[in-house]
């Protein structure tokens, strides 16, 4: 793991040592594990065991191919063990946390002084997460006839792949070796020390100030986490907007809650160096010509992933990577070694668990039986677990206008929906952009409470090829946050009465007296 991080974990272990990260780890990295022999041939070997090596080798060991699945830490990769799972037991918490506190606007009365109990709320993940990864864990992978190899994986030759002293040969390879934080070039802050999100979920104690460098999803899910828990919050972006690729008006509500929750927000703002002091980690920043300092006890990076592409021998069996966007794919997930193929963030730029997954089940079709399936026919929606949540499938505005589409675009704000108010979460809204003067929904953003849940409707409509006028057909549950999408889409059909169909229907009803 990285050098500079402030706890280094060793390969095959989570700190703390306690009852659950014991189960988590007996499942996912045993450490009485014996690696197999290895069979003489293998028709699939996969490096990595995150989402992506691990959706492989069980589908394609389903099908009946003989595989081996190479891991050097933690069976699960960043999802189960340091990513999605930890990560949303903490929001889950943090909600909680928000409901208590703003209790009293529903006429609840909760005890003055409620607050979250830190390490009460990392016990929960961890027994969360030790409970999940039974699903990844090394005995389930094994039953599945797949030969697990603990150790790391290295190519060393055109068929074949060592690991702790063994050598596995294989007529296809997936390389599945996932992405790690990206460490920013400031100095001092190897010195001072930092968290990662492979540190982050080992703390037991709140941080009682944290900077989170980084304006991205992780960065934002942590800081709203950690405030709510408790912690003095400043979040740090160098660009003029939270969360740089999604629509600037669903970034502004998020910025809009974090500064009502007393979070420290600093756009435009540069790290220059960091100083560790008597009072802690004094950082400073730079910004529209002025400086300033911020002192705290942690700082969390949430700036960007970089691909795991190191160790691999990839130049001696002729794969292309580059060190930031890494291994070189084409459409078929095949690298530029033919009998090669990759999967999940090693080689994806959209880094989600459900891409990773869906790759996986592209590279068995295409590495295994010749399919054709193609990386870009794919509908990939995606999330951020912010309280609103981000959610987005397909074209942004900017997407379409810069590839010369005309768009008519529909919003619907959750202000205006009855259950977003009984809730009382009508903050944000749902916009849809269509082709102009079609119902050809191009993409979607949608801002609300349980925006992931939402979104997948028009993920559905757009891989079904329905259009947008169709969703007005489809009978919503009253009253729903959902229905919002309906309302859209109630919007666009009203669009379709041209001048000619209104006088008509206007000469119809009169006719009727
Ligand atoms: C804090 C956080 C929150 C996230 N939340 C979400 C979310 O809510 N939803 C979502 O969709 N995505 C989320 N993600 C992203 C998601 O975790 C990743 O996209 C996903 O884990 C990628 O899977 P992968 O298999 O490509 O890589 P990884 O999960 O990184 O797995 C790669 C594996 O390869 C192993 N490896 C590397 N090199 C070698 C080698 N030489 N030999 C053997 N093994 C090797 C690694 O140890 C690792 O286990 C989150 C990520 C983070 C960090």
């Amino acid at each position: 793991m990285e050098a500079g991080s402030k706890m280094f974990h060793q390969m095959g272990q989570m700190p703390p040592e306690d009852e659950y990260n014991r189960e988590l780890v007996a499942n996912v990295h045993p450490p009485d594990w014996i690696n197999p022999e290895p069979a003489p041939r293998y028709n699939l070997v996969v490096i990595g065991a995150g989402t992506a090596g691990l959706v492989t080798a069980a589908g394609a060991a389903g099908l009946g191919a003989k595989v081996a699945l190479v891991e050097r830490h933690l069976l699960g990769g960043d999802c189960l063990n340091v990513g999605c799972i930890p990560s949303k037991c903490l929001i889950r918490s943090s909600r909680v946390y928000a409901d208590m506190r703003d209790a009293h606007e529903f006429g609840v009365r909760v005890p003055e002084g409620g607050r979250a109990h830190f390490p009460e709320v990392m016990r929960r993940m961890r027994r969360l997460r030790a409970h999940i990864s039974g699903h990844d864990s090394v005995q389930r992978f094994a039953s599945l006839g797949v030969d697990v190899f603990l150790g790391e994986g290295r190519f060393t030759g055109p068929e074949t792949v060592d690991v702790g002293g063994k050598r596995l040969r294989f007529s296809k390879a997936v390389i599945a070796t996932g992405a790690r934080a990206d460490e920013p070039m400031v100095p001092g802050l190897a010195e001072a020390g930092f968290l990662t999100n492979e540190t982050v979920f080992s703390l037991t104690e709140l941080p009682r100030r944290i900077l989170v460098f980084g304006a991205g999803p992780i960065g934002c899910e942590m800081a709203q986490a950690f405030r709510r828990f408790g912690s003095e919050v400043t979040i740090i972006e160098r660009a003029p907007q939270f969360l740089t690729r999604e629509d600037p008006d669903a970034a502004a509500i998020i910025h809009n809650a974090f500064r009502r929750e007393g979070i420290d927000v600093r756009l435009n703002t540069l790290v220059t160096r960091i100083e560790m002091t008597h009072e802690g980690k004094r950082v400073f920043l730079a910004a529209d010509g002025s400086s300033s300092e911020v002192t705290v006890d942690e700082i969390l990076i949430g700036a960007g992933r970089v691909p795991n592409v190191g160790g691999l021998n990839l130049e001696g069996v002729g794969v292309a990577y580059d060190q930031r966007k890494g291994v070189e794919v084409n459409d078929f997930l095949q690298t530029t070694n033919p009998r090669i193929y990759a999967a999940g963030d090693i080689c994806l730029s959209h880094k989600f668990t459900h891409t990773a997954d869906a790759a996986a089940r592209i590279v068995i079709q295409n590495a295994l039986f010749r399919g054709r399936k193609r990386l870009s026919a794919l509908t990939i929606p995606w999330c951020t677990y912010t309280d609103p949540e981000i959610a987005h499938v397909g074209m942004y505005e900017k997407d379409a206008s810069a590839r010369g589409i005309p768009v008519d675009t529909f919003v619907r704000e959750m202000k205006d929906v009855d259950r977003a108010i009984t809730d009382g979460e009508e903050e944000g809204f749902v916009k849809v952009h269509v082709r102009k003067g079609t119902g050809h929904i191009l993409g979607a953003t949608i801002v609300a409470r349980h925006a992931g849940e939402m979104i997948n409707e028009i993920s559905l409509a757009m891989v079904g090829k329905i259009g947008l006028g169709t969703l007005a057909n489809v009978i919503h549950s009253y009253p729903t946050q959902a229905e919002a999408i309906k309302q859209v889409a109630d919007m666009y059909n009203r669009t379709r009465l041209t001048t000619f169909v209104r006088m008509l229907l206007a000469w119809w009803l009169r006719s009727m007296g």
